[in-house]
């Protein structure tokens, strides 16, 4: 369970992002230069019912330890 940043309600989790105009989703990467080899994997967003916050999170965190 997520809680807003800002008003501390309850986000709805699990959404997703769809960039206007392209057919492409969003992929986050912990190195630019490594583009495709560098892959930490969809970003998935949650959104604050109350304030409209957004957050972006990775669901599996696993991949950020090292
Ligand atoms: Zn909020």
């Amino acid at each position: 369970m997520r809680k807003c940043i800002r008003c501390d309600s309850v986000m709805i989790e699990d959404c997703g992002i769809k960039v206007k105009g392209a057919a492409y989703g969003i992929i986050l990467t912990d190195d630019e230069n490594k583009w495709w080899g560098g892959r930490m994997g969809e970003p998935k967003v949650a959104i604050c019912p109350a304030c409209g916050e957004v957050s972006i999170y990775l669901e599996d965190v696993d991949k950020l330890k090292k």
